[in-house]
């Protein structure tokens, strides 16, 4: 990539949010909307950790229990649902969850994780609950602990909504590889790619929905004791430093437990596969919020709730609450953070 004019008014321009961001800091609290729910948490948890391989009972008690989430939070739901053949199962039907507020915004803050568990033939127990149970539970918690400000300031913003997307069948059947994995996001990819911008007409704006997308950001594996998160990416480190800031801040205020550094003001190195492949082959901005090291539990039976740890749960909804909060209440125009090629 070739520093281009673009490029240096992107920097100039995230610079200016992570300003903004500084001077927000003082403002951090924990007061309505950012209070903590922790009973909906567990709640939410509780309905979503059961074993849900793709085409199973628990499956689509999943999938419905997160559709009737979204309703009962105010957003508007879409379920793209397709079916397909895959190593080991044959043919099933797989559902992509997603819900709007702000649908008819210009553009959108999306927050995402998978709700299909492995499937492994020797374990049919195996919940996932880092993987990724509790992202998802912490998506529908955020959603939950901001309603108040979603459904009156966000509302009717033209300038930005919020997605929330579940995706489904990010797990191989049998062997990670580009076909067998992420077959919710390659698919979700692939139609907001073809579906078209209402705004494509306003100047220099793009002709897809899914450039609609500001930024992708992407739990996963998340739950186990003390998680670090690095950046992985360029054009969305500015925000990633402001998860930094926000845990800094909180931590200070004595807001957090324990004392682990969860996100750290560094690059990550390179590339760990997971849903937003399909989205970063088509440029959209992506923050990869996944554990690494991954949690020793990862695959395994003991990923369960045994071995969540509570301290670092309620932290991570905390500080990123804050993130999304600030994220909302401080976008005015749109936000470009797409890589340049030219
Ligand atoms: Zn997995």
């Amino acid at each position: 990539m070739k520093a281009s004019l673009d490029y240096i008014l992107l920097i100039v321009g995230l610079m200016a949010l992570v300003d903004y961001a500084l001077a927000q800091q003082a403002n951090l609290h924990t007061a309505p909307p950012l209070a903590d729910d922790e009973a909906h948490f567990n709640s939410s948890l509780e309905a979503i950790l059961v074993p849900r391989v793709v085409g199973s009972r628990g499956h689509q008690q999943v999938r419905n229990y997160l559709v009737n989430s979204l309703k009962s939070l105010g957003f508007q739901t879409e379920v793209d649902e397709f079916k397909e053949r895959v190593p080991i199962l044959g043919e099933v039907t797989f559902a992509n969850v997603i819900g709007y507020i702000n649908p008819q915004a210009q553009n959108y803050l999306a927050l995402a994780c998978h709700y299909d568990s492995k499937y492994f033939a020797e374990d049919p127990g195996f919940v996932g609950a880092t993987d990724s149970a509790v992202p998802c539970a912490m998506l529908l918690n955020t959603a939950k602990t901001l309603n108040s400000y979603l459904a009156q300031q966000f509302r009717n913003r033209n300038d930005l909504g919020l997605m929330l997307i579940f995706f489904d069948g990010e797990e191989a059947f049998r062997d990670w590889s580009r076909t067998d994995s992420v077959y919710g996001s390659r698919h979700l990819a692939r139609k907001y790619s073809q579906m078209p911008n209402p705004f494509a007409t306003a100047q220099g704006r793009s002709s897809r929905h899914i450039d609609r997308i500001e930024v992708l950001v992407l739990l996963d594996l998340i739950g186990a004791r003390n998680p670090k998160f690095a950046s992985f990416f360029e054009n969305t480190s500015g925000l990633h430093t402001s998860l930094v800031q926000i845990e800094q801040t909180l931590r200070a205020s004595g807001q957090l437990e324990g004392n682990n550094k969860m996100f750290l003001n560094r690059p990550a190195g390179g590339f760990t596969d997971d849903d937003h492949r399909p989205f970063l082959e088509e440029n959209v901005p992506v923050l990869h919020l996944i554990a690494t090291p991954f949690p020793t539990q990862w695959h395994t039976p003991n990923d369960n709730a045994a071995n969540l740890h509570w301290p670092s749960i309620r932290n991570f909804n905390r500080i990123f609450r804050n993130f999304v909060y600030q994220y909302m209440t401080r976008h005015s125009v749109p936000v470009d953070l797409r890589f340049r090629h030219k």
